[in-house]
């Protein structure tokens, strides 16, 4: 990173689908100036409400192996049956220019990056955080009342979802949403205070 910008954070945010990360995801850009979110490339289908370029970039199959064969993906996986991509150019151009990003994306994903990234100047700049629900009825009421799956679909996530909370400890820092706003204060005080860590640090303004 050039030292000329402000030091930014991207933050991997993982949690069992339903656990309420794009709403608590809304509060903290909100809360917290100069922070994005990572539009993924998704091979499902859009959820009603859902626009292409905002909550995804939805792709076909094909279109989403021929940006994986080219290297656009700092990871790729797939979830629930259907592929999700981080693509590098949501990620890069904004640490570069000093602007928070938020890559919701899940355990393998995350494993992915922290793998690629090992060893090099880009690791400080990178933190995991897991949110997990407060209790699992809570994430069954969630997902059923989003209505936005079938019973198949719904039980599914739930299941995968019981597995995936089971790789909380992987994480830097854990989240329980019982409440969206409390959960977005957090994270906006986990990526405030990351910020301030010395490794940060590159300028003497009082010199
Ligand atoms: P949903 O279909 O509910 O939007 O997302 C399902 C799961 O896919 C969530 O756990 C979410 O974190 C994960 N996901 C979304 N985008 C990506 C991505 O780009 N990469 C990976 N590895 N997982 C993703």
């Amino acid at each position: 990173m050039s030292n000329t910008v402000p030091a930014a954070m991207a933050v991997i945010l993982s949690g069992p689908s339903g656990v309420g990360k794009s709403t608590v995801c809304r509060n903290l850009f909100n809360q917290l100036s100069s922070t994005g979110f990572s539009v993924s490339c998704t091979t499902r289908a859009p959820r009603p409400g859902e626009q292409q370029g905002v909550h995804y970039n939805f792709v076909s199959q094909e279109e989403f192996a021929v940006r994986r064969d080219q290297g656009e993906f700092l990871e790729w996986a797939e979830v629930h049956g259907q592929f999700y991509g981080t693509l590098k150019s949501e990620v890069f151009p904004r640490l570069a220019a000093g602007t928070n990003v938020i890559l919701d994306i899940d355990v393998q994903g995350a494993r992915q990056i922290l793998g690629n990234i090992a060893g090099s100047a880009l690791v400080q700049h990178f933190l995991t955080v897991f949110m997990a629900p407060p209790s699992l009825n809570a994430l069954a009421e969630r997902l059923r009342g989003r209505r936005t799956e079938d019973a198949a679909a719904i039980q599914r996530r739930l299941e995968a979802g019981l597995q995936e909370l089971q790789h909380w400890r992987e994480y830097d820092y854990l989240l329980i949403n019982d409440n969206a706003d409390a959960a977005a204060a957090a994270l906006a005080a986990i990526i405030t205070a990351a910020k301030c860590r010395t490794t940060m640090q590159n300028k003497e303004p009082w010199l």
